[in-house]
């Protein structure tokens, strides 16, 4: 088998879909929530595709995809025109789903994967938004729950440049890690918030151009599964050629617990989904202006996080743990960068003693400091301390007494720093209150 495998390689590009976290449906004012409500609920005319209903784009939908694109590295377009792509199923109540195939979000551009050792190149080939459909829940009846149509969903789509099964799921998970790093959508596979399609063909080492067919792997709903149903279908491929098989273009599902994959429709002939733009949607133009300033927009993604981490000098094995945690990631780093840790010692303290994870910056210090004997224990010097920090700080009193609890954090930050964390954090606490309470 090894021999055979080293004959042909994949040839692999993949769609990402994605429910964007928006307050709103994409046409509609219903509320964007189809997992926690109860069914039909988040519901009305614009998306159950009543007659004479008006759909209305969702600005905060386009930004956002907009945003995502920028930072997956394609280019954003200036024209953005939604069209009726139709189509009949009994979750699509219109007839049709508002997607923008033709002026989409953006086109073209590539993904830079260097920083986790993948060299591509991994290019887009569009980026489009359009509204997911309804679900349909199969029991003894078919139910339909239509809380789900019309919320924004992103389609993100590769042109076919993955070689490696491995490299494309690693590029799944950081496209999942930089949605919910810009808040863009909590992308859980669970929830059907993140869902991946791949076309998968293969062909003979050396030879150049695409194969003359692919197969769409539909509904892949986590890496682990995503993985399974790929290199169960790039190995039936080869299986199918050496044994002097035709392959044709056809759409395949996974079955997990047979662990292969299954003839869902062939596709002979191309969908005729007869595409025209939205008569109730004119075109969204956008100016240079507005999409110049989308790149000024600082965004700390994953691969910027493993920048920081990497020129701090924190070890290797330590920093994919970091980037995927936001909390920890900035607990670390306040360590190092506030508190002049050492980088090691500032991860190990975090990564090495779960118990710790739970600690704030200065609660670390803290607890740190109470081990040796240099606590300042003087009431007085450690109220001159805190005067010193109030006379500096008037603001953060004012946010306090307005009910901005990290006002106080702050405050206690600024101690612990000035006392090089010398200061019970509790005396500090009490201290500070009593002289916010007396001051006017
Ligand atoms: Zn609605």
């Amino acid at each position: 088998m090894t021999d055979v495998n080293s004959k042909y390689e994949l040839v692999l590009g993949m769609e990402i879909h994605m429910q964007l976290s928006t307050e709103r449906k994409m046409f509609c004012k219903c509320k964007n929530d189809s997992f926690d409500s109860e069914p039909n609920v988040n519901v009305c005319p614009v998306c159950l595709g009543l007659p004479g209903a008006m759909p209305v784009p969702n600005l905060d939908a386009i930004k956002k995809s907009q945003l995502m694109a920028f930072a997956l590295g394609s280019k954003l377009n200036s024209r953005v025109i939604f069209e009726r792509k139709n189509y009949f199923y009994p979750d699509l109540p219109k007839g049709f789903q508002l997607t923008c195939p033709h002026y989409p979000i953006s086109t073209g551009g590539e993904m830079d994967m260097s920083h986790l050792g993948l060299t591509g190149p991994f290019r887009w080939r569009e980026i489009h938004l359009e509204e997911d459909t309804g679900k349909s829940m199969h029991t003894d009846k078919t139910y339909l729950d239509f809380n789900k149509s019309g919320v924004p969903l992103l389609e993100m789509v590769t042109e076919p440049d993955f070689t490696s099964i491995d490299d494309a799921v690693v590029f799944c998970t950081e496209i999942q890690s930089i949605a919910k790093t810009l808040k863009i959508s909590d992308a859980d596979m669970e929830k059907g918030k993140l869902r991946l399609e791949a076309n998968i063909s293969v062909r003979l080492i050396g030879q150049v151009g695409l194969p003359n067919y692919r197969v769409e792997l539909k509904n892949i709903n986590s890496f682990k599964f995503m993985k399974k149903a790929l290199s169960y279908e790039f190995a039936r491929q080869i299986q199918e050629l050496e044994n002097g098989k035709t392959l044709y273009q056809e759409t395949r599902g996974f079955n997990e617990a047979k662990n292969e994959t299954f003839v869902q429709r062939s596709k002979e002939e191309a969908n005729d989904y007869r595409y025209f733009p939205e008569p109730d949607i004119p075109p969204i133009e956008f100016t240079e202006a507005e999409l110049d300033e989308i790149s000024t927009i600082e965004l700390n993604l994953p691969k910027d996080k493993f920048k920081t981490l990497m020129d701090l000098g924190v070890p290797n094995n330590y920093i994919n743990i970091l980037v995927a945690e936001e909390t920890l990631f900035k607990n670390v780093i306040a360590l190092i960068k506030e508190y002049k840790y050492d980088p090691k010692k500032a991860v190990s303290i975090y990564i090495d003693k779960p118990s710790n994870r739970n600690l704030t910056p200065v609660e670390i210090v803290n607890a740190e400091k109470q081990n040796t004997d240099n606590k300042i224990t003087d009431v007085s010097k450690i109220e001159e301390i805190i005067a010193t920090i109030l006379a500096e700080n008037p603001k953060a009193i004012l946010d306090y007494k307005d009910g901005k609890e990290n006002a106080l954090q702050f405050l206690i930050g600024q101690v612990m720093r000035n006392s090089k964390g010398m200061v019970d954090v509790t005396t500090a606490k009490e201290i500070l209150l009593t002289k916010i309470q007396n001051s006017i």
